[in-house]
């Protein structure tokens, strides 16, 4: 058994934040941080805007660094780490981003085979089978050879779901996926994300407005202010008895 699986087993914890801080100039949007996720937990992170919630989901993704603190992902080290094992552990971490971020030169098969078959090295008919199981997953197999600009925003963010899930990540990180959708378009999209946890063992990680969807699949939330964990606990603990007065504040005010 490889080493890493019998660490998480160990820990049962997938994902580990310890004593992070990260500061923009003066400002500390994560304040020595400490939390964790177990494999296969569906969490999301809630709180006022400027929180640090995408920050978190950018470092999980490479795109920032920290100042100070570790960040382990299965057992592996993200931060501090050399950039081939950092490279290694990246590999397990998919992300949806609020803006879809498609090719657009691409047919939406395109889009989704490029990465299996350039960083994991598949043959291209395995990676457009694969492509083909996952586009029907989000509803869309019938679009396969259309553009992007040919697409809703809703089947571009469907798109960018089976992109993300075709690098078989063990963690799928989603940053406010609804928000730049026409209102008629999020409930198609909060369907897929729905099924997703429910029919397969992903962990997710997921920055959200959507108060109702939190509650279906979470089974933790966390709520931030100013770069730190204020409370944490069941949906159904945070959102009908919250302990915390600002997070009686935040949801009075998005819910
Ligand atoms: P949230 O997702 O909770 O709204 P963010 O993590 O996006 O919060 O941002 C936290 C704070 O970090 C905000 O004050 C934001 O302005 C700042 N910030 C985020 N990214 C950068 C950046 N690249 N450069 C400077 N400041 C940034």
């Amino acid at each position: 058994m490889p080493a890493d699986t019998d660490l998480t087993k160990q820990n049962d914890e997938l994902i580990r934040f310890t004593n992070v801080t990260k500061r923009f100039g003066d400002n500390t949007v994560l304040d020595d941080l400490c939390f964790s996720v177990r494999p296969g937990k569906h969490v999301t992170l809630i709180g006022p805007s400027g929180s640090g919630k995408t920050t978190i989901l950018r470092l999980l993704m490479t795109l920032a660094r920290p100042d100070s603190g570790t960040i382990d992902v299965n057992g592996g080290r993200l931060f501090p780490a050399g950039e081939k094992e950092r490279r290694e552990v990246r590999k397990k971490i998919g992300m949806v981003f609020q803006q879809f971020n498609l090719f657009p030169n691409m047919t939406v098969l395109r889009n989704i085979t490029e990465a299996p078959v350039r960083v994991l090295g598949l043959s291209k008919d395995e990676a457009e089978e694969r492509a083909r199981e996952l586009l029907d997953l989000v509803g869309l197999a019938d679009r396969v050879d259309a553009r992007p600009s040919q697409l809703s925003g809703g089947q571009q963010q469907r798109v960018a779901i089976a992109r993300a899930l075709a690098m078989r990540p063990q963690v799928l990180l989603l940053d406010e996926v609804t928000s730049a959708l026409d209102p008629e378009l999020v409930a198609g999209v909060l369907d897929v994300l729905r099924d997703i946890a429910r029919s397969t063992d992903i962990t997710m990680l997921c920055v959200t407005h959507e108060m109702n969807f939190a509650r279906d699949i979470s089974d933790d939330v966390l709520m931030f202010d100013a770069g730190k964990v204020i409370e944490s606990g069941s949906p159904e603990k945070i959102f009908s008895e919250p302990e915390h007065e600002r997070t009686r504040e935040f949801l009075g005010a998005v819910l």
